[in-house]
């Protein structure tokens, strides 16, 4: 029997779980596939207030969203950064009193202390002039924050788990039904086929763009799903120039996109907005969202970016909380809304539309807030402790990554820098547990391609639920990027082997 059962292995959900395992329920949360597999791993990988949500008056959205950024930081500091954006100023668009307005507003009603300011930048002098078209003189920069996005997911399961939830992946919710004041759910493992019942005292929907999926064919309430679905896609292509900041650059027809630097060799560009129909799971970035993406960067960059360019593309689908459904695609709301339906004692179903990776830890505090009362009572850590818990690994200074850096240097000299930083980011504190007393590159076993050890694939079998070739490749690493396809066909045989004498071994 558990105190609560969670859908769904996104952002949400997981970051429900560990809250929730935290304050002392007995949690069970399960996900179809892997963890982060749904939109969490498709996002610009942004903790950021949304300059542009200011436009439509989302004060209550953006203000907690930028405070989220110190807070995540602080308790995620290998996995999230302080980033740089540049606005160009562009004559034919937005005027630059509202631009300055705009970076005001940001800088100032999200409680910032350790982030830089806002400043001007002269674009005909600055570094960050080089790469854009001469006409663009002037600017603004201004700050935000990166996040690993799937990774994020990841670690909030970890820190569920380590907090004794139980995480079910490849694990599908067939069905809850209301019985004798409980839910019963109906659970079929993936792998095996295999089903199972279990009961708990309160149910959530984090179903991401799925939840009314799961309202329907699963919880079965009657009521439409007030959800719109909106793709997202983005590109990915050869770094496009050297220096380290972002920049935020407008369209004609009133969207906004992001040029980063990405996996140190690639650039970023992303993303689009247009209304989703169909499976989530089947969504990728059609051929005119790359052509206008392409053609969107080429408008402000000195380099033409043509598809041609393009490495890899991701997308997913937004599931935005909308009513009437009536407006623009990018005007839908980006904030979060919980809906509670829990009749007079039975037991409560909380589902969860639309949301940010930025705020889903304000999120799972509210939805605890909602279900608290009709749980049982227990005594475990205190109302708002996930922003003062470092995540697996990210116990260290927010600042103090290079520090990390430099002694993880000295303890395991035989790692090529820039191998040695790809693991501190990916697993910050926790790399000792893949490297362990290894004093050179051969005693972690096979390399696989690009710098990825049979000891960190043991590890995150291990430790992080990794199943498949994309689970370890595209969601905890994205090695996918740099490894050829007979090294990707090596690194899923090695997984079957692993996971066979693990079995075997069990
Ligand atoms: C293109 C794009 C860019 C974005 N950029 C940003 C950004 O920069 N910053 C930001 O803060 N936010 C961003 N977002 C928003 C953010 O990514 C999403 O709001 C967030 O990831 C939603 O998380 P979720 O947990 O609700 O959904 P998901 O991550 O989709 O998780 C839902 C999970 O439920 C599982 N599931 C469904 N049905 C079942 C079932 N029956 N049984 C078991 N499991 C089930 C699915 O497999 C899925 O993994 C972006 C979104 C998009 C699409």
């Amino acid at each position: 029997m558990y105190d609560l059962a969670i859908i769904g292995g996104g952002i949400n959900g997981c970051g429900i779980a560990r809250d929730a395992a935290g304050r002392g329920w007995k949690v069970l949360l399960c996900e179809q596939n892997d963890l982060g597999s749904g939109t969490s791993s498709a996002s610009t990988k942004l903790i950021h207030g949304g300059l542009r949500y200011l436009e439509y008056y989302e004060f209550r959205l953006v203000r907690e969203a930028l405070m989220e950024r110190e807070v995540l930081w602080g308790i995620a500091p290998h996995i999230v950064w302080p980033l740089r954006f540049v606005l160009p100023y562009h004559n034919k668009l937005r005027p630059r009193w509202l631009l300055r307005l705009g970076l005001f507003l940001y800088d100032n009603i999200g409680g910032r202390k350790k982030l830089p300011k806002t400043r001007s930048v002269d674009l005909s002098r600055d570094v960050t002039g080089l790469p854009l078209k001469p006409q663009f003189k002037r600017g603004f920069e201004y700050s935000d924050c990166w996040v690993e996005d799937s990774r994020l997911v990841v670690l909030n399961a970890m820190a569920a788990a380590e907090l004794g939830a139980q995480i079910a992946t490849r694990t599908r919710c067939l069905s809850a039904t209301r019985q004798d004041g409980f839910w019963e759910v109906v659970l079929r493992d993936g792998v095996s086929g295999e089903t199972r019942n279990i009961r708990a005292c309160g149910l959530v929907n984090a179903a991401g763009p799925w939840v009314g999926d799961v309202a329907q064919t699963v919880t079965r309430n009657n009521d439409r799903a007030p959800v719109r679905l909106v793709q997202g896609s983005h590109i990915v292509v050869p770094k496009l120039y050297d220096h380290p900041e972002c920049y935020i650059f407008q369209n004609a027809d009133k969207r906004i996109f992001f040029v980063i630097p990405y996996e140190q060799d690639f650039t970023l560009i992303g993303t689009t907005d247009q209304d989703y129909q169909g499976d989530p799971a089947l969504v990728h970035a059609s051929v005119d969202e790359i052509a206008y993406l392409c053609s969107s960067a080429s408008d402000y960059l000195r380099v033409k970016v043509t598809p041609e360019m393009v490495v890899w593309t991701y997308s997913g689908v937004r599931p935005l909380y909308d009513e009437t459904g009536d407006s623009a695609a990018q005007a839908a709301t980006r904030d979060y809304v919980l809906k509670l339906d829990a009749p007079d004692a039975g037991p409560p179903l909380l589902s969860v539309f639309g949301g940010k990776i930025t705020t889903y830890r304000r999120l799972a505090e509210s939805a605890l807030a909602e279900l608290a009362p009709r749980l049982p009572a227990v005594s475990g850590r205190a109302v708002g402790w996930t922003a003062h818990e470092a995540l697996p690994g990210g116990d260290f200074p927010m600042e103090g990554f290079d520090d990390a850096l430099r002694k993880a240097a000295v303890r395991y000299p035989f790692l090529a820098p820039a191998h040695l930083r790809r693991l501190l980011r990916a697993y910050g504190t926790r790399i000792g547990e893949i490297l362990g007393g290894a004093t050179s590159l051969d005693e972690l076993g096979t390399l696989y391609g690009a710098d990825l050890t049979e000891a960190e694939l043991r590890y995150l079998v291990r430790a992080e639920w990794v199943r498949t070739a994309d689970d370890a490749l595209w969601r905890r690493s994205k090695l996918g990027l740099r490894l050829s396809k007979s090294e990707v066909a090596a690194v899923a045989e090695a997984l079957r082997r692993i996971l066979e004498t693990r079995e075997v071994a069990a």
